[in-house]
């Protein structure tokens, strides 16, 4: 693949992942704070018991295909950083069941 490529490839990525957290509002699930306010993008986490192909920022770095990321984006909920963190330490707390790895 042509370096050109690539780059339109993670151009489409990026801008993919851009709408979905648009649709979403653009704001953590949990405290409703937008990257804005925590100065840390949005991240997206797996909910338990899903089957994670990838983390969805480096898909997007790796310029995935816009369907794949879809697919990704949709196991996920979005959270800001701190709050990622937090609900995955209660995960291991409550025994929620795990993210599956392919
Ligand atoms: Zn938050």
């Amino acid at each position: 693949m042509s370096a050109k490529t690539q780059a339109n490839r993670r151009e489409k990525a990026r801008a993919a992942k851009a709408a979905e957290i648009a649709h979403r509002g653009g704001r953590c699930l949990d405290c409703g704070k937008t990257p804005q306010e925590t100065g840390r993008p949005l991240e997206f986490d797996h909910r338990p018991g899903t089957v994670k192909v990838g983390e969805v920022a480096r898909m997007v770095s790796e310029g995935r295909s816009v369907p794949k990321i879809e697919a990704e984006m949709a196991k996920c909920d979005l959270r800001c950083q701190p709050d990622h963190a937090d609900v995955g330490k209660q995960r291991i707390i409550d025994g929620a069941p795990p993210v599956l790895r392919v």
